[in-house]
């Protein structure tokens, strides 16, 4: 991991400068509440320490020149004409999507020139692009002397990925970046986008366990996911005429009415609605310090992504089984939209480092994968930093 003299170092090798400001934004591990942002319904992500970083200078000709320490490159484009990079430098279409989006909303932004790195792992799930996104915008926001409102931040990086990256995504990842708290997960209302920091229970930590299997399915069983939840919406809507989405629905009210769904389309909304339940359920029991009633809802979110939006797969199942099993451990699930990535689990504090090490030896014994894992506390969203160790 690059320490903060890395960063000013590379600044003035390269700019032949001192860098103005330092920015970072984090990424992000999602607690409970899968597959729920785009039915309007809620999600408990927390920041992690992993994130990137940018040092950079204000520049008055409306030039921005970027080099990247992580992929030793550099590029260049003007502000009025700005264009997607296609080649080489594909990393700065986020910082592009970011200015794009900040001029689409008229925002008066300056040039600057700018070093980013960062450690957020790349697609793993743990979301480096809206790390990327964030600082970006953090970036131009203290280059150019503006502030923008934290939500308003969130949706123009959004924005930037969805139009000019051109990925599909919720509002979660570039929100938690935003507004992430240390030592606290944050409920996101994805329908009002609101939000509420709860506290995480001392004493425990969240572990970060990657498959190493990548997300093969994952674009179209995503868009088949989304028609099923309207199609599901669509019927209910014959019996509860005020639903507008998932997010309305209880579960019982989801009972009364199973017999007008078809079997398939019940059970991805039965998911749904379970799913937004037991993260309101988690925010109470966290409120309450109910460490291990939280990793129950952990172990039900699994098993219902697995058996009933069926998006897991098998080498999911195994880690989650594993670290079940694993003494210390009081929860364990799929984190992200399934079909690889990553686990997240909860466990008592001193017995991380044991459960590091079984549950990687059990799952290379089991796969022959051998897994990344990453613990990490809940940090703060992004800004203006005075950088710190990380492991
Ligand atoms: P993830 O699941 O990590 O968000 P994505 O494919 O959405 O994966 O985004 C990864 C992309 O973000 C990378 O291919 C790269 O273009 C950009 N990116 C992430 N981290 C960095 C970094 N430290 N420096 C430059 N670009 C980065
Ligand atoms: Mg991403």
């Amino acid at each position: 991991n690059r320490q903060p003299a890395d960063l000013t170092a590379e600044f003035r090798a390269i700019f032949a400068a001192e860098p103005a400001a330092l920015v970072r934004a984090p990424g992000r591990v999602n607690l409970i509440g899968e597959h729920t942002d785009y039915n309007d319904g809620f999600v408990l992500p927390m920041a992690i320490e992993n994130d990137v970083r940018i040092a950079l200078r204000p520049r008055s000709d409306r030039r921005v020149t970027l080099a990247s320490a992580d992929f030793d490159q550099q590029t260049t484009f003007g502000l009025d004409n700005l264009g997607h990079d296609d080649g080489s430098a594909r990393w700065s279409n986020y910082v592009r999507g970011v200015a794009w989006a900040m001029m689409e909303k008229g925002l008066p932004i300056q040039g600057m020139d700018a070093v980013i790195s960062g450690n957020v792992p790349i697609g793993a799930g743990l979301s480096s692009s809206a790390a990327m996104e964030v600082a970006s915008a953090w970036a131009f926001q203290v280059a150019s002397g503006f502030r923008m409102d934290p939500i308003d931040m969130a949706l123009l990086c959004q924005k930037a990925e969805n139009a000019w990256v051109g990925m599909r995504c919720g509002i979660m990842d570039q929100f938690i970046s935003v507004v992430g708290q240390r030592d606290h997960c944050v409920l996101i209302d994805c329908r009002s986008l609101t939000y509420d920091a709860a506290p995480l229970p001392r004493g425990y930590s969240f572990v970060i366990v990657n498959s190493m299997v990548q997300r093969g399915l994952v674009d179209s069983a995503y868009n088949e996911r989304r028609s099923q939840c309207e199609e599901g919406v669509r019927l209910l809507q014959r019996r509860l005429p005020g639903i507008k989405a998932l997010r309305d629905v209880t579960p019982e009210q989801l009972d009364a009415f199973a017999s007008i769904l078809p079997p398939v389309t019940y059970r991805r909304c039965r998911h749904v609605v379970t799913e937004n339940a037991r993260v309101v359920s988690s925010v109470a029991a966290l409120k309450a310090g109910r460490a291990a009633e939280f990793g129950q809802f952990m172990n039900a979110s699994h098993d219902s992504l697995r058996d009933d939006y069926q998006v897991s797969r098998s080498e999911l199942d195994t880690l989650v089984d594993i670290a079940r099993a694993t003494p210390g451990c009081l929860g364990s699930r799929l984190t992200g939209a399934g079909f690889g990535g990553c686990t997240v689990s909860l466990v008592q504090s001193k017995a991380v480092e044991a459960f590091v090490s079984h549950v990687s030896e059990s799952y290379r014994r089991a796969t022959g994968l051998t897994p990344d894992t990453y613990v990490s506390r809940a940090a703060a969203g992004a800004g203006q930093s005075y950088f710190t160790v990380l492991r």
